[in-house]
């Protein structure tokens, strides 16, 4: 079967591989049809897509953007982007800077805490322009903080620890005028993950239609069984365009590999049969 798997991050953001490396593995995995979505940022696709050039892969353009909605961080995948677009790039260089004073406040609260030099410890695990929670997670258990990164942002890194920052990424319309403005395809990342209610996860869809979007992530390297049975069903109640993709962020996480995913659930519309979609290379 044609495997499509869109959604996976490289060192252009917090993915451990580097994009040529990822290409390379997504082929080997029996991938078909590629999306690099690196958080905010669209650094790593040239790289990829001279990887995937002459190759039996398709690599989609693609991009994760963090998005503030009624006090929650929402992720939002923009499929098949115009890499160029000025628009875009100009909306994720503003995401870029608000990554950089977060950082220096999370170093800051952190050394309030007892554990100074986070700043410069996070930046020696970045790879790319975007400095993540993930690389002051890996700073923090390769100074013995914590025993695994998961366990670092339980304990520091997630809202009410000390490491934790809030504040203001784009708002949801915001977000999709920049993937519209790109040509792309908004999809909602991970929709189980926010554990929003099911008004709440409605009145999500409802703003997220309105601004022009079109599909939900039900098939996610971080969805159980249950979550992917559940979004297929939203898929179908809102009629949202469905979407699949591993979430994958590198060989350290066993449990996430390239193309290794469910199939989408029956009645669900997928969005690579969508009008507009790329035909297959
Ligand atoms: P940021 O966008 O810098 O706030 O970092 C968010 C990233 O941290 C996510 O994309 C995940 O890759 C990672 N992350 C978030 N929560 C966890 C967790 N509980 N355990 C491991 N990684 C996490
Ligand atoms: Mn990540
Ligand atoms: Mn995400
Ligand atoms: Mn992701």
């Amino acid at each position: 079967m044609f495997c499509h798997d869109l959604h996976s991050h490289s060192t252009a953001s917090d993915g451990a591989l580097e994009p040529a490396q990822l290409v390379d593995r997504a082929i080997a995995a029996g991938v078909d049809v590629l999306a690099l979505t690196d958080h905010d940022t669209l650094d790593g696709y040239s790289a990829a897509a001279q990887a995937a050039a002459g190759a039996a892969l398709r690599l989609v353009p693609g991009v994760e953007i963090s998005v503030s909605w009624n006090h929650l961080t929402i992720h939002v995948l923009g499929l098949n982007v115009d890499p160029q677009c000025a628009c875009l790039r100009e909306g994720l260089d503003g995401l870029l800077s608000f990554r950089d004073w977060r950082a220096t406040e999370i170093a800051r609260k952190l050394a309030q805490s007892g554990i100074p030099g986070a700043l410069e410890g996070a930046a020696r695990h970045r790879q790319g322009r975007i400095l993540s929670r993930t690389h002051f997670a890996q700073f923090l258990v390769e100074s013995g903080r914590a025993r695994s990164v998961r366990e670092v942002f339980r304990r520091y890194l997630v809202k009410g620890k000390p490491g934790y920052v809030g504040g203001q990424w784009c708002s949801l319309e915001t977000a999709l005028g920049w993937i519209l403005a790109a040509g792309g395809l908004p999809v909602i990342a991970h929709p189980a993950r926010y554990g929003l209610t099911r008004s709440k996860l409605a009145r999500l869809i409802g703003e997220f239609r309105e601004a022009g979007g079109a599909g939900i992530e039900v098939v996610s390297g971080s969805h159980s069984r249950d979550e992917t049975l559940h979004m297929a069903a939203v898929s179908r109640e809102h009629r949202l365009l469905a979407s699949a993709g591993s979430d994958y962020h590198g060989p350290h996480n066993p449990w996430v590999e390239l193309g290794r995913l469910r199939d989408l659930p029956p009645g669900c519309q997928p969005v690579w049969e969508a009008p507009g979609w790329p035909a297959a290379a």
